[in-house]
């Protein structure tokens, strides 16, 4: 079985006509994941004992003919910030660890429900707060591409699950860019949803108004397949629209789009900046694609973008400080108590002080700040104001365009410790995606083509961003993309 190739499209016919059973193919990716584990460090914990019955309960379901969900017996991974019940749940945070959830995520009960076959969870920055991986308070995930570099993050060990073939999709979560972002880096394809698409219930909350749950996959129809699933309606999560109805989908996004029609906008700010040359001619001979296609392609204007990471990096420690004040040394395993202890106050003291790392630390700091009295105004308020001057740009530009194409990431995946001990020069990695979770929008990160770095070939994304849940028009044009572009290539 040659697994670099296979896709969940192709699995699942494989499955459904009996050329392969869910066993060999979950043996097949858990042999793949043992022989590269020890080199990549993707994984926080694998269920094979599990995977392997859920595998053996599909083949027999399928003996005998029961109902099965479209993907039944296909291995996936989960990042470790999503709650499946009976598992660990640590966030890649100490202050978690040895936590189990008690109940699964909406996202994993819906997967549960499509007879997926759970692998294990995966490394991410402590808390989802990152850029590289390399904050996780376990280990750091390798890209590869290249293991002296990064896979990008924080949803770094679910980008290398499927790129190294240890599982066929991933979930993941996206507050600032954590799924497209490491998708770039990978060489995969990754999706970001619009605020309100996908239930966070069962999520361990990072930023309330940001966040979403995503996914990574080999191909775009792949995305669409593990989209469909998760997304829609869930009584658990009031944010979740019921415009986010996606029949379909994954079907429909094949089907020709007419590229003649499709009105595209490149925001004039996106070449401004520091970008890296080799990836802005990746960029730049990809829209030169489209517009080969027939697409109308024309400059448009985000003239607040450049707020937008300033705005992001007090919004979200503002929100994050609020929803990590539960790790309190009470409620969750870690707890540091001792007999001098003199109330609750030392114990929370104790408990924070070792249980979080830099990085949560500095944003519980700086999110505090921001929303103490007296700096409520200067800081949050403003950041607020920036946010719906982010959104109205966008809105004024999707008058004129259906979507927008640019860069993911300004450039390739950069060196384990390269960025480590500079956390501005780390934030500034989010300075084209954490625009679109301002903005509620969606974003799909899809590989356009490879930079050379030291003799070794690197992957780089392509960003589509769509108008708020219109994921179909996003996903469509990206498939025409992949179809297209990687045929010249
Ligand atoms: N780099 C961003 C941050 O550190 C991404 C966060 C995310 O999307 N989870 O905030």
């Amino acid at each position: 079985m040659e697994l670099g190739k296979l896709t969940i499209k192709k699995a699942a016919k494989l499955l459904q006509e009996k050329q392969i059973s869910a066993v060999e193919l979950a043996k097949a990716y858990l042999e793949k994941l043992k022989q590269k584990e020890p080199e990549l460090d993707a994984f926080l914990h694998v269920c094979e004992k599990q995977a392997l019955a859920k595998a053996e309960e599909v083949d027999l379901k399928r003996q005998r003919r029961e109902k099965l969900g479209f993907l039944a017996g296909i291995p996936y991974a989960v990042k470790d910030n999503i709650l499946v019940q009976g598992m660990q749940a640590t966030a890649g945070s100490k202050i978690l660890e040895g936590y189990q959830a008690s109940y699964d995520a909406t996202v994993i009960s819906r997967l549960k429900q499509a007879d997926a076959v759970i692998f294990g969870k995966t490394n991410l920055d402590e808390f989802a707060m990152g850029a590289s991986t390399e904050q996780s308070a376990f280990k750091t995930t390798k890209n590869p591409w290249d293991v002296s570099r990064v896979p990008g993050g924080s949803s770094g060990g679910s980008a290398v699950a499927v790129a190294a073939n240890m599982s066929l999709f991933a979930l993941g979560t996206d507050t600032g860019g954590s799924i497209r972002q490491p998708a770039s880096f990978c060489g995969i394809v990754g999706l970001r949803p619009s605020y309100g698409a996908v239930s966070r219930h069962g999520i361990i909350s990072l930023a309330s108004s940001l966040d979403q749950v995503g996914c990574f996959a080999k191909t775009v129809e792949d995305a669409a397949i593990v989209f469909e699933t998760i997304a829609g309606k869930d009584g658990f999560d009031s944010t979740v629209s019921p415009k986010a109805f996606y029949p379909g989908l994954s079907e429909k996004i094949t089907k020709t789009l007419d590229l003649k029609k499709l009105k595209i906008g490149v925001p004039k700010e996106f070449f401004e900046l520091g970008i890296d040359p080799d990836v802005k001619k990746l960029i730049e001979s990809s829209i030169d694609w489209f517009m080969q296609a027939g697409a109308k392609v024309q400059e448009i204007s985000l003239p607040h973008m450049k707020y937008s990471v300033p705005a992001y990096y007090i919004i979200l420690p503002a929100e994050a400080s609020a929803n990590l004040a539960r790790y309190d040394g009470i409620r969750y395993p870690l707890s540091k108590r001792g007999e001098s202890d003199r109330g609750f106050r030392e114990i929370y003291f104790k408990t924070k002080g070792r249980g979080f790392g830099p990085e949560p630390r500095r944003r519980i700091m700086i999110g505090t700040f921001c929303l103490s009295s007296g700096y409520y105004d200067a800081y949050y308020s403003r950041a607020q104001k920036v946010r719906r001057l982010i959104k109205s740009d966008f809105e004024k530009a999707f008058e004129k365009i259906d979507l927008i194409l640019g860069p993911v990431s300004p450039y390739p995946a950069f060196r384990i410790g390269e960025k480590i001990n500079d956390p501005v020069a780390m934030y500034l990695a989010d300075i084209y995606t954490g625009l679109v979770n301002m903005a509620s929008l969606n974003g799909l990160s899809l590989p356009c083509g490879f930079v050379e770095r030291e003799g070794k070939k690197l992957p780089v994304g392509l960003q589509i961003i769509g108008k708020h849940f219109n994921e179909e028009l996003v996903l469509a044009t990206g498939h025409q993309f992949e179809r297209g572009h990687a045929a010249l290539a």
